[in-house]
């Protein structure tokens, strides 16, 4: 099957609003060139209207994300944001799971399972982010932590609610540290992520659903990675955050 490649980024908690605007008017414009990919930026909640405004005007096709979503619709919540917020906001997809979240502010596999539920509620294409430690990896649990993570994560969900659903394979020990996991190791683990969608779903949904690698993805390793059977794309962080940099792993094509 036919699976258009993601490119997505994560800008994490960098960028004001107005700069955050700034970079994504650059990319809107150097992205006109580029066909067979879609391109995904996720800048952090109060960029989102700026960027929505920004991605508007220009005709743009790049997709705008959020980071994060709480899963109840409104109520007394402090500091959240509802799915129906980020929707009105502008926003396409949303990241759910980060490992940024699941180690800094205590998200567990149930909470991106109702958060998941909450970003289909509100029209949102979640993209479910998964990766083991490096410690977990040593200890050989690295299956078993992905399996649990996807498992819990879509449990109760059928196909047709997620059909939207993209996946990100992100090891821990890859994000932001230079560290990119080995072919080898991408390649089994997108095999494993891609086997575990067809016993859980069905071969169609396992096909059609795409996953990610992400982990110091940059302008030079973009092209191998995107060459590894299963990989549908990347999750990028540090290396997007600069316009120049990231159309080049846009442009891995060319
Ligand atoms: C991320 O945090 O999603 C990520 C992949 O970061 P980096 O590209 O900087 O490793």
């Amino acid at each position: 099957m036919n699976r258009i490649p993601l490119i997505a980024a994560n800008w994490k908690m960098h960028k004001t609003a107005s700069e955050a605007a700034e970079a994504a008017q650059k990319l809107a414009g150097m992205c006109r060139t580029i066909q067979d990919v879609e391109v995904m930026i996720a800048p952090s909640f109060l960029s989102i209207p700026a960027v929505s405004r920004v991605l508007t005007e220009e005709k743009s096709a790049i997709a705008l994300a959020a980071q994060n979503l709480y899963f109840e619709d409104q109520g007394a919540f402090t500091g959240e944001v509802s799915g129906p917020m980020i929707k009105d906001a502008g926003a396409r997809y949303v990241l759910i799971g980060h490992s940024e979240r699941r180690q800094f502010f205590g998200d567990t596999d149930s909470w991106t399972n109702q958060k998941i539920q909450a970003a289909i509620c509100s029209g949102l294409a979640p993209v479910l982010c998964v990766g083991e430690t490096e410690a977990q990896r040593n200890e050989d649990q690295t299956f078993f932590i992905l399996d649990k993570q996807i498992s819990d994560g879509v449990k109760g969900l059928g196909s047709d609610s997620l059909k939207d659903l993209v996946v990100a394979y992100e090891p821990i020990w890859a994000i932001g540290t230079d560290n990119t996991a080995n072919n080898q190791q991408i390649r089994e683990v997108h095999m494993f992520l891609r086997s575990l969608l067809e016993k859980t779903f069905s071969k169609e949904f396992s096909q059609r659903t795409r996953i990610l690698y992400g982990g110091s993805v940059k302008p030079g390793n973009i092209k191998d990675l995107m060459e590894i059977e299963d990989v549908d794309g990347a999750l990028v962080g540090g290396a997007s955050l600069d316009p120049e940099t990231f159309i080049q792993i846009i442009g891995f094509k060319e």
